[in-house]
């Protein structure tokens, strides 16, 4: 489903942090939100899962316009940095939590959880809790829980940031493979330019609460519209 912001705005006490803002995500792409820290990208990423409400502007999950709706009621799946895993819980009760909370039926869940849970190759670690994981292994369970109910769109924030160096290659591919066999529409907020070019479709380039470039890796690389994105880049002109 095409994700649209439109003239978003955000306002803390009396700074504007964001200020009208436009992007759109197509139906099935990932778009990656690079820039710098502090520049807003965190922000934009809270107002898209209704976790922040919007101060000016709108969201819409296709045509629906969902800048009013909590989150709850939007179909978003979320991976943050700080959104553990329940530590008590198996990975199996981890995965289905977004199910559970619905009230959907055990047999649906059951087939659900398994299904997402052999996309992201976690399917033998189901009676496992999270102590019992490594590193990336975590990751793919807050994916799969991510994933588990279908979202409308999918919001990934610096979800490799914890990982070291080795895993994080490996879970730059698998995250690509696995959106891209569930076709969600996503976002993958980073300040790494090497995670956004390899992973993303398209990468928009932030700064101080603004896009200043929305381009495909090799278009962003051979023409940056800016010193800034240039610099950003690590291709000074
Ligand atoms: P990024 O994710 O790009 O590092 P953020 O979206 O987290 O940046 O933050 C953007 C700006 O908004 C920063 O200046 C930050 O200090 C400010 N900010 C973020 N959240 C809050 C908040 N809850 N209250 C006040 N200021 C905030
Ligand atoms: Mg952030």
């Amino acid at each position: 489903m095409r994700l649209t912001i439109c003239d978003f705005t955000k306002t803390f006490d009396r700074t504007t942090v964001i200020k009208d803002m436009n992007l759109v995500v197509e139906d099935g792409e990932m778009l990656a939100l690079l820039g710098p820290s502090g520049c807003g990208k965190s922000t934009t990423l809270f107002a898209v899962a209704g976790i922040h409400r919007v101060d000016g502007g709108a969201i819409l999950f296709g045509k629906r316009d969902v800048s009013h709706l909590p989150s709850q009621k939007r179909n978003v799946g979320v991976v943050f940095q700080n959104y553990a895993l329940y530590p008590h819980m198996t990975v199996f009760d981890n995965i289905a939590f977004p199910l559970t909370i619905r009230r959907e039926g055990k047999a649906d869940i059951d087939r659900k959880v398994r299904a997402i849970a052999e996309l992201a190759h976690i399917g033998d670690l189901l009676a496992r809790r999270p102590s019992q994981l490594s590193g990336g292994q975590q990751q793919r369970v807050a994916l799969a829980r991510a994933l588990v109910r279908q979202p409308d769109v999918l919001l990934l924030d610096e979800p490799l940031a914890n990982l070291d160096a080795r895993l994080r290659l490996e879970m730059r591919s698998e995250i690509r493979r696995i959106q891209m066999e569930t076709g969600i529409t996503s976002i993958l907020v980073t300040h790494d330019q090497v995670e956004a070019m390899s992973m993303c479709d398209r990468i928009a380039i932030m700064d101080q609460g603004a896009i200043r470039q929305v381009a495909t890796p090799s278009e962003m690389y051979r023409q940056p519209a800016s010193r800034f994105v240039a610099g950003f880049l690590g291709n000074p002109p």
